[in-house]
């Protein structure tokens, strides 16, 4: 069995597999293993992208976001996306999961379907409960002392607006004031290579092989017979009896459209010859955007964060932030620090905190084609960020709605006066304009594979590659429909699930 990709559910598989003895299991990837101290410790992570171990996308221009281009940071490294990430661990909301469950007409990927991989994941520092594990390899933690000051004024300026109080968006509601829980342990980050690949790699049915750049998959007729990789410069040939692509919601699509899989006039127009037609593939691209942000510049210093600077999200129903029941479609959060886009000039850090908004369930949907049969052609990434008038209103909403929260008597003590959008940024044509300049990725490509029992998706509800055999996919590609909140903690489940309830029976 051979896992293409060693990020966060590639991690999950390769130790969940490699748990069967009788299981030989190869993982392949393309980075080496993680050799910068910075990866570790959480206040570094927004200096992470850009280094050696980023594969540093770049969407095409965007012209709902005043023509901008935004980097989109992946980990190419022994643990993935999970090297590089913010490290906030948010289920989303239950209903999330029904689209999942309506999709492929199954229970499994319902959130009750889900919720014991939810559980098995983590070790939760709160201990175990009806909605909580305490058994698992992942560490998630709810800060409390180490929460900011600021952020702290922060949430009790979102009390005093109405907003109610929750403490834990992983248990059963998800709406309200919570501080993020996180991947964080003895004051360092956990990685999905952590938790789940290093306590596995001393067994003897488990083969890590880092440094092997995959360019498509080995086909004979519609059987995946392995992948085609280039290791130190050589082009070879890796067999399998099975594949599974765990290469992200980027890359997993990539692969298959040179392999000559996905909408064959575009990889017609790409010069690759089409082994299967599959309209799906790359298809579906979404992913969060954050207002970068109602800044507020500080009476006094701001002190640097002692977790990840982001340190609390609310979730909230626009139509009435004082409810407490139901889904949420809109998102705030706390940064201890000035956090702006390209387009603004940013404060000196320690003058200023930030209160960012988001759309939680954006209806935005763009793709990812290829221009060409080999690796290095350059992808188009487009997510059409903010191209329907539901999520430009909502991003409208969820800035008047941080704007309220920062304009709160708790936070009287930090706030000396609104640097951005500025006193003058009022009428909704002027905060429209301010969220085009001022939006940034929250992180969260997904659904370039989506899952699903009709014929537009890329994989049913067992993940299995539609119209090829011994293929499947299992990354934040296969996601349907984004959760509300950071996609992290659903991919691990995700990879949890298949490899106990869709593998081990196959495979025992
Ligand atoms: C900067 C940043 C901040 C984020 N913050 C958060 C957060 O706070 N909370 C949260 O929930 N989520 C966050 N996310 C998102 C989350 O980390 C990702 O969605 C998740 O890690 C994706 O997992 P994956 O397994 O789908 O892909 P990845 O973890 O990206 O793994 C894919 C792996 O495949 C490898 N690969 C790709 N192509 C090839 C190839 N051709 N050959 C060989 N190997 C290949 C890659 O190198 C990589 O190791 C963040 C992401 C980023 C980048």
């Amino acid at each position: 069995m051979l896992i293409v990709g060693a990020g966060s559910a590639g991690c999950v598989l390769a130790a969940r597999l490699s748990e069967n003895p009788y299981l030989k299991v190869g993982l392949i990837e393309a980075g080496g293993p993680v050799t910068d101290p910075d990866i570790a410790i959480p206040q570094k992570w927004p200096s992470l992208a850009g280094r050696g171990y980023d594969w540093a996308y770049r969407t095409s221009p965007q012209p709902h976001t005043a023509g901008r281009q935004h980097q989109w940071p992946r980990g190419r490294i022994i643990g993935g996306s999970s090297c590089l990430n913010a490290m906030a661990h948010v289920r989303g909301h239950q209903d999330d999961f029904l689209p999942w469950a309506e999709a492929t007409r199954s229970p499994r990927w319902s959130y009750q379907g889900l919720l014991p991989a939810f559980k098995r994941c983590e070790r939760f520092a709160g201990g175990a409960s009806a909605y909580h594990g305490s058994e698992g390899p992942l560490p998630v933690m709810l800060p409390d002392e180490a929460l900011s000051p600021v952020v702290r004024a922060y949430m009790a300026a979102a009390l005093q607006a109405g907003i109610p109080c929750l403490g834990d968006h992983n248990a059963a509601g998800m709406i309200g004031i919570a501080a993020n829980s996180l991947t964080i342990h003895a004051g360092r980050r956990v990685t999905a290579a952590d938790a789940y690949l290093t306590p596995s790699l001393g067994r003897p049915n488990l083969s890590v092989l880092p440094g092997a750049l995959v360019h498509r998959l080995s086909l004979s007729g519609k059987r995946v017979e392995g992948v085609v990789a280039e290791i130190d410069g050589h082009t070879t040939m890796i067999a399998a009896g099975t594949t599974i692509l765990c290469a992200g919601a980027i890359a997993s699509p990539l692969l298959l459209m040179r392999s000559g899989i996905g909408p064959a006039t575009e990889l017609a127009a790409s010069g690759i010859p089409c082994v299967v037609h599959h309209q799906g593939v790359g298809q579906n691209l979404h992913d969060h955007l954050l207002t970068a942000g109602n800044v507020y510049r500080s009476r006094h210093e701001v002190p640097l964060s002692r977790l990840q600077h982001s340190e609390s999200l609310t979730y909230l129903r626009s139509a009435d932030i004082t409810r407490g029941d139901g889904a949420p479609d809109i998102v705030l959060g706390c940064v201890a620090a000035p956090s702006v886009s390209e387009c603004l000039e940013a404060p000196a850090h320690g003058s200023a905190y930030t209160i960012l908004s988001g759309v939680t369930q954006p209806t935005s949907r763009g793709r990812i084609k290829v221009t060409g049969p080999h690796i290095a052609d350059a992808p188009i990434i487009d997510p059409a960020y903010l191209s329907t008038e539901h999520d430009r209103a909502l991003a409208c909403k969820a800035l008047e709605l941080a704007r309220f929260v920062g304009g709160q008597q708790a936070l009287a003590a930090w706030r000396a006066e609104e640097i951005y959008p500025g006193m003058d940024c009022r009428s909704h044509a002027d905060l429209a304009e301010f969220i085009s300049r001022a939006v940034i990725t929250h992180h969260h490509p997904v659904g370039t594979c989506r899952m699903g029992a009709d014929d537009g998706n890329v994989v049913n509800a067992d993940l299995q590659l539609l119209g090829l055999e011994r293929a499947y996919i299992v990354d934040a590609s296969v996601i349907p429909q984004i959760t509300s909140g950071p996609i992290h903690a659903a991919v691990l489940a995700i990879a949890e699930v298949f490899a106990a309830e869709i593998a081990a029976p196959l495979f025992s």
